[in-house]
């Protein structure tokens, strides 16, 4: 069996191959439910997915977002544009928690369930992403990541997840969570190919002006960084996996020291306020006059229309939209807001002066993989506090990669590695190398050839 995306595509498919594997697909889809909408009209390319917060043009793009229902983007995201016109193929759109609200990709209506255990959540946001990935057999997903939703989700299902230093990929065709924090990244089954794919979409977008052609560079590091507040307090089978892990590196040749960063812990509340005061921002659009499920009736009053309107929206949504526009009224603005900022600015000069020297690394989740009813007996907070490892990196735009390195009762379990801005290459170089000594474990291999 060939495996990665160049091998894929120099090789010859059987007749009839497209038609099993969606028809093979649809059948894994009825129990996992991680895909929205599959495209039965595929016929050639390497196959690839996108969450569903990406638009695809003449297809449903709703962020799984019932605000969202019904929505066909006439165009494509740059992303799909540039992965379209390189020989890849549309396959389908992903679920996630809506508008990218979640750790646990429970936060929308029929929520994927994991590959590997149907009892188990697949983490999220990019939820339906990394269910995929780890589904079918030669695919990438297209996913996102605001404060972790690439990382967490690739580490619960067993696949590589890489987010690309903040400005590298266009965000054009994004339904924005965040604008200062979004990233578009990558879910595949190796480093290679989460590489090819990169090399294929990173690049200034004209319709993107944060978006940059900077270069990137592959500096290797021989030291790994552990910074002890962030392993402090993992579930124990996470931290004695994590021992093991960094044994392996050990005998490979790497260095390992240990740190602390000042204010680290301070991450998540500042994540948290930059985050849903951008998020309200973004979703005050949304009021069914213009934007969002149309409401027809405009018999109704203005209060009456606009609640029923803004009723569209789930309640994590809803909960975003009070907290983020409470923490950038003005009255406060300078105690919740501006003070999250400053947090932001001393985290990313303080992991860049560390960053100089090597790679951080950890593990990409405090806990196992949830159960569903675990997952959903969690409070927002509890919820918020598993993003403890996977929003400094993303918070502070740095680059990074979650990469299978164990199994715990038959569940994957993720290590992370984080590098310097405009350093992502070397991420691949890192992981390609792991994967030489750790074979990663699927249970499906939908589309094998
Ligand atoms: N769990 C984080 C949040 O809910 C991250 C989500 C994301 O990266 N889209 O904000």
């Amino acid at each position: 069996m060939k495996a990665g995306i160049r091998e894929f595509l120099a090789e010859e498919r059987p007749e009839g191959y497209y038609e099993k594997l969606i028809r093979d697909l649809e059948e894994a889809n009825e129990k996992l439910r991680m895909f929205s909408v599959i495209n039965r009209e595929l016929k050639s390319g390497m196959p690839f997915s996108v969450k569903d917060n990406i638009c695809v043009k003449d297809v449903e793009s709703t962020a799984s977002s019932q605000m969202l229902s019904g929505y066909i983007p006439p165009f494509n995201a740059t992303v799909v544009e540039k992965l379209d016109k390189n020989g890849f193929g549309f396959i389908g759109k992903t679920k996630m928690d809506e508008f990218g609200f979640g750790t646990l990709g429970v936060n929308c209506i029929e929520h994927p369930l994991n590959p590997f255990d149907e009892r188990y959540v697949t983490g999220g946001s990019s939820a339906g992403s990394a269910a995929a990935t780890a589904v079918l057999r030669h695919h990438v997903s297209i996913a996102e990541s605001t404060g972790g939703s690439i990382a967490c989700p690739s580490a619960f299902c067993g696949v590589v997840g890489f987010t690309p230093t903040y400005g590298l990929v266009s965000r054009y065709g994004l339904i924005d969570y965040a604008n200062s924090l979004d990233k578009i990244g990558i879910m595949a089954r190796s480093a290679s190919d989460a590489r090819y794919v990169f090399e294929m979409i990173k690049g200034s977008d004209k319709y993107d002006t944060t978006c940059v052609d900077h270069e990137v560079t592959t500096e290797g590091r021989r030291k790994l960084i552990i910074i002890d507040q962030l392993i402090k307090g993992v579930d124990e089978r996470i931290a004695s996996s994590f021992d093991k892990t960094m044994c392996k590196l050990g005998n490979l040749g790497y260095a390992i020291e240990h740190r602390s960063v000042p204010f680290i812990e301070k991450a998540i509340p500042a994540y948290y306020i930059v985050s849903m005061a951008e998020a309200s921002t973004n979703l005050a659009k949304y009021t069914g006059f213009k934007y969002g499920l149309k409401v027809n009736d405009f018999s109704k009053n203005y209060n009456d229309f606009f609640t029923e309107a803004r009723g569209n929206f789930g309640a994590e949504a809803k909960r975003r939209i009070v907290i983020g526009t409470f923490v950038r009224s003005s009255s406060v603005k300078s105690r919740y807001y501006e003070k999250a900022l400053r947090i932001r600015r001393m985290l990313i000069d303080s992991l860049n002066s560390i960053l100089k020297e090597g790679f951080i690394i950890s593990p990409t989740m405090p806990i196992v993989t949830p159960k569903v009813d675990e997952a959903e007996a969690l409070s927002p907070l509890e919820e918020y506090g598993m993003d403890s490892i996977t929003v400094p990196p993303n918070f502070a735009g740095l680059p990074h990669v979650s990469f299978p390195s164990d199994y715990i009762g038959g569940m994957p379990v993720g290590t992370q590695l984080v590098t310097s801005h405009f350093n992502d290459m070397a991420l691949f170089d890192f992981v390609g190398r792991w994967e030489e000594d750790f074979e990663y474990r699927f249970k499906y291999n939908v589309g094998a050839l």
